[in-house]
């Protein structure tokens, strides 16, 4: 038994392990390629995408990041108490905006709401009011909808919600914000025509704000996918000339991959940003766990709940500690392998819960506590976040999201 069931891990053996060294590399790599005048929000919403907010907000954070973004006003005090812990300070943005009576914990953790609807901004006030606020000090980044028709103001009802931000208010408008909702289209037609959009809010941002009101500082726009696909100077020159500072949000590439484009560019034709980015982006985390135990079983042996599988011959089967309550997807059962020993080894029969089965007949010496990787790197091999979300129809970032939260973050 080579790293066995070792006595240092006390605990059933299933587990993600992440190198937080990997994430900062990754996040100064992606600041070099936004440039030096621009902001990168670092993303660590849903558990920084299922690798640990724990780990990863600090890392961000020494990393550079001044800024930090999560869905809810909970992950935000969540993302408050581990950056508390580290000693480090960071901006933290709510990205999906406030629920109603949320707003004196938004003030009390220092937190930033994306605001859009006249309800958020009564509340923010009111609660602003209630804890004294100065005129202007509480920062809300105001999203505009640009066509994606989820979060943000509606260009006509943009008018009237500017009008609220007097001298007199508590809030100011930090950062004017929206999201692209198809930047993983190479030579895509609807990003310009968001940014157009965009523009048109900026206009009316510039010319209806009420007079002795700080201007915006910030342009928030574009995750991974604008970045790396070469969006970047448009929005840095969109950004410059309404005298805003470009403001990147970015999640995927973060943690170490580079989204596919759909199209992709012709052959040859990536834009360098996305070659680098490929080239130097690091995986950030790698899903473990080990075998329990090893049978021989003869031919026309059923394996697994309903006998999906039946042995033709003779064959070696190793069980693990994963099952589909750990998050991997039930439907990979007799349809995908996972790695022991450097060498790939099919999930036969169903997934059950909190097991599976692999079938190592062709693996030599595999026994009891052998490393079993999930997702990763093993040998030669490497099984990525894009191999599953083929395997299941779905994509990189709920493959990762979907990692349970009783499968143990280990730092490596
Ligand atoms: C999650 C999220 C991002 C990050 O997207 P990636 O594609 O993972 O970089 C950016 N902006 C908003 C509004 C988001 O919700």
């Amino acid at each position: 038994m080579d790293s066995g069931l070792d006595s240092t891990l006390k605990t059933r053996p299933c587990r993600v392990e992440i190198r937080t060294l990997a994430l900062e590399d990754n996040y100064r790599f992606l600041r070099g390629l936004a440039g030096p005048d621009a902001e990168c929000l670092a993303i660590v919403k849903a558990d920084a995408y299922g690798h640990g907010l724990a780990l990863c907000a600090p890392a961000a954070v020494r990393a550079g990041a001044h800024w930090l973004g999560v869905t809810s006003v909970e992950e935000g005090v969540a993302a408050r108490a581990a950056c508390l812990t580290a000693h480090l300070d960071a901006r933290i943005l709510i990205i999906g905006g406030v629920f109603p009576g949320q707003c004196s914990t938004v003030l009390e953790h220092s937190l930033t709401p994306v605001a859009w609807d006249g309800w958020h901004f009564d509340e923010l006030e009111t609660a602003a009011r209630a804890s004294g606020a100065a005129p202007q000090s509480v920062g809300i980044h105001l999203e505009i909808d640009t066509g994606m028709s989820r979060q943000g103001v509606a260009l006509r009802n943009l008018p009237s919600l500017l009008a609220r931000f007097g001298p007199e208010s508590p809030l100011r408008v930090e950062a004017v914000m929206t999201h692209l909702y198809a930047s993983d289209e190479a030579h895509g037609e609807t990003t310009p025509a968001q940014l157009a959009r965009l523009e048109e809010a900026l206009a009316a941002i510039e010319s209806q704000l009420p007079a002795g009101v700080p201007k915006p500082e910030f342009l928030s726009v574009g995750a991974s996918a604008a970045l790396l696909g070469g969006d970047g100077r448009t929005l840095r020159d969109l950004a410059g000339r309404h005298n805003l500072v470009p403001m990147l949000r970015l999640g995927l590439a973060l943690y170490g991959l580079a989204p596919a484009f759909d199209p992709d560019f012709p052959a040859g034709h990536a834009p360098a940003t996305l070659t680098s980015a490929r080239a130097s982006l690091q995986p950030v985390l790698e899903w473990k766990t080990r075998v329990v135990s090893v049978r021989e079983i003869p031919a026309d042996t059923e394996i697994g709940y309903n006998g999906t599988f039946v042995a033709t011959e003779p064959m070696r089967l190793a069980l693990i500690a994963l099952g589909y309550a750990d998050g991997i997807d039930r439907r990979l059962g007799n349809r995908f392998s996972l790695l022991v020993r450097g060498q790939r080894a099919p999930l036969v029969g169903r997934i059950s819960m909190d097991q599976a089965v692999l079938d190592v007949t062709e693996i030599d010496g595999v026994g009891p506590g052998h490393d079993v990787v999930i997702l990763g790197a093993q040998g030669g091999e490497v099984i990525t976040a894009f191999d599953h979300a083929a395997a299941s129809g779905t994509i990189p970032w709920e493959i990762f999201t979907r990692i349970a939260s009783r499968v143990r973050r280990v730092e490596v």
